[in-house]
């Protein structure tokens, strides 16, 4: 047999994750499929596709002596292999997974209210977790009683011995395989519905695009509660079945470069993470350290889930591609919760990023108006990828005032259909009306899920984001994206921390006016007011907008959701409230007339 034949999948996919995953328990039960590394990047747990086969029927079996079969149960797990069992002992119990992030004690007042928000809205009755979770319940109940009222299991407390008991519930594609919570950065998290036809179709359209296949082998530093660390990474290793090599998201980002290496040590072919990562390499990576890798195995390092900043991929590639890093690995790609995961992904016959530089005044009037060089005002627009990843798919720009299509060359509104599209959010009918059956005004075609998102959509199929219309800054009828406005703050001085900022409108005296706030390492800086008028000036003249307040706050104090995107309304909220802790702040003087 040759070896295409061998490591390909099979020409009809598996109709659902759990037929996979029993399938290669039984062809390939001795390979290992997932590593799970420490904080000192060392081996510290491992799985074959049997072990993990088996814990999974056994968790099965506890879930149902329990009575959860068909329930909403919570996942409350740190990054470790029990989360991954677990989360494929529900899918083999036909109980609905929530993936969930556990409270820090540290931080309850942040992270106990999205806890309170999900248990109560999937009308959750069980919480899975780990033994050491489970022993502080009593820690988390005088701050939120209503979690002392459901039953906890520790599943790694589950006797692996009951698997034999395992009896395959009837579950199809149509079965609701999970319920992915989105991430929050524009409102209170909302349970997207995910069935299992929408992992196969999504997972097929990722392997077809990115050439996965069972020799294949993916390191992976995101959070496994979040769409894309559980669904590109955990999910597609089980389901094509290769190799997944893990981490925790904060031993990445203590040590940057222990995900560089463990891409390397491993001969990995498929790794990625948000635009974030890729900025933490190139600062914290040492030439030393970098002259140790090898990264000529990768094929696909994609970037996504938060705006991908072209300069990042550049500095990444100059930097990484002595070690062998190829540029056309390098695949920027968008998608979505909704989406179950991805939308568009560079294709595997890409030279690296795309970039279009359109002119400002022209975007500012949503249209895209291409210009050669970089003259004063152009914005640069990076390809977030081509929507060919999914051929049965259909991807739209639309004017979200008149739901009518944009022209060609005009940024609108993306709507997506598709069988990637989820089923609608849990227990929220209004919010699924209005999100997931949206029709075109003229021709009545639909439904399509209106995305949220900004973008355009070039002939050739590569869609550019330009941002979310939620968080567009309009001001005196034009747009500015909260991003650009963001950037030309931090670019003014070397103590702004990048990528912690935060633009936004407030309404003055009936009159959308532009707030910022950013980031500073203070002590970095000696003449704030000198600072504060340099920022003014550089947006008055990058964007044509004249600031009301520009507010710089101490680190890590710029509200961001547990996968690290900004929200922007929440910081306009703490703002407006006068509860921001602030180093400093320019308002705008009141004109004496006023
Ligand atoms: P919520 O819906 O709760 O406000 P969220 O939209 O951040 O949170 P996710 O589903 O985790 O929740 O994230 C998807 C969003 O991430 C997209 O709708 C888009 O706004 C953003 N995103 C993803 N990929 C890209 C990209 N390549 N460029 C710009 N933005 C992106
Ligand atoms: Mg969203």
């Amino acid at each position: 047999m040759s070896r295409v034949a061998e490591t390909s999948l099979p020409q009809a996919p598996f109709p659902t994750v759990v037929d996979a995953l029993r399938h290669h328990a039984q062809h390939q039960p001795e390979r290992r499929v997932y590593t799970f590394l420490s904080e000192a990047g060392e081996e510290e747990s491992k799985l074959t596709f049997a072990q993990l086969d088996a814990q999974a029927r056994a968790i099965a079996v506890e879930l149902k002596k329990a009575g959860a079969t068909g329930q909403r149960v919570v996942m409350l797990y740190p990054s470790c292999l029990e989360f991954v069992a677990a989360y494929f002992g529900c899918l083999y119990g036909n109980v609905v997974a929530v993936p969930a992030y556990p409270p820090e004690p540290a931080r309850l007042q942040r992270t106990l209210p999205r806890l309170q928000a999900i248990v109560k809205n999937a009308s959750a009755t069980k919480i899975l977790t780990t033994q050491a979770i489970k022993a502080m319940v009593g820690f988390f109940t005088p701050y939120a009683p209503e979690l002392g009222e459901v039953e906890w299991i520790a599943t790694d407390a589950v006797d692996v011995n009951q698997a034999s008991e395992w009896q395959r519930p009837n579950i199809g594609p149509q079965t609701l395989s999970f319920l992915q919570y989105t991430s929050g950065s524009t409102a209170t998290p909302k349970g997207v519905m995910v069935t299992h036809a929408n992992l196969v179709a999504n997972t097929m359209a990722l392997t077809s695009v990115v050439k996965t296949h069972r020799d294949s082998t993916l390191v992976c530093w995101l959070p496994l509660f979040h769409d894309m660390g559980l669904i590109g990474n955990v999910i597609h290793a089980a389901y094509v079945g290769f190799h997944c090599v893990l981490m925790a998201p904060t031993t990445f980002l203590q040590n940057p470069f222990l995900w560089v290496k463990a891409m390397s040590d491993y001969k990995a072919t498929f790794t990625g993470g948000p635009n974030f990562g890729y900025e933490l390499c190139n600062r914290k990576v040492t030439a030393e350290q970098r002259a140790t890798l090898d990264l000529s195995h990768l094929e696909t390092a994609y970037n996504g889930a938060e705006p991908v900043r072209y300069e990042t991929l550049e500095r990444f590639l100059e930097l990484f591609g002595p070690q062998g890093l190829k540029r056309s690995a390098i695949k920027p790609c968008y998608g979505m919760a909704e989406t179950t995961l991805v939308v568009s992904m560079m294709t595997s016959d890409s030279k690296g990023p795309i970039l279009v530089m359109a002119d400002g005044a022209a975007l500012e009037r949503n249209q895209v108006q291409p210009v050669e060089g970089n003259p004063v005002g152009a914005r640069s627009l990076v390809s977030s990828g081509n929507i060919s990843t999914d051929p049965s798919q259909r991807v739209l720009i639309v004017r979200p005032e008149t739901g009518v299509r944009c022209a060609s060359n005009e940024v609108g509104e993306i709507w997506i259909s598709g069988p990637s599209v989820a089923r609608g959010y849990w227990n929220m009918s209004d919010e699924t009306e209005a999100i997931f059956h949206a029709y075109l005004s003229d021709t009545g075609e639909g439904p399509f899920l209106r995305t949220g998102d900004l973008g355009y959509l070039r002939e050739d199929g590569e869609l550019f984001i330009t941002g979310r219309w939620k968080d567009l800054v309009i001001i005196r009828g034009t747009n500015h994206y909260p991003q650009d406005i963001e950037r030309t703050m931090e670019q003014q001085h070397p103590a702004m921390r990048p990528g912690c900022g935060a633009a936004f409108c407030v309404d003055v005296k009936n009159e959308e006016r532009l707030v910022v706030v950013q980031e500073v390492d203070a002590n970095k800086v000696t003449d704030f007011d000198g600072l504060l008028e340099k920022v003014r000036n550089a947006i008055n003249q990058s964007h044509g907008v004249q600031p009301y307040a520009l507010v710089l706050v101490p680190p890590r104090s710029i509200t961001k959701t547990s996968s690290g995107k900004i929200q922007r309304r929440a910081c306009r909220a703490l703002w407006l409230s006068n509860e921001m802790e602030k180093v400093h702040e320019w308002r705008q003087p009141e004109l004496a007339a006023e």
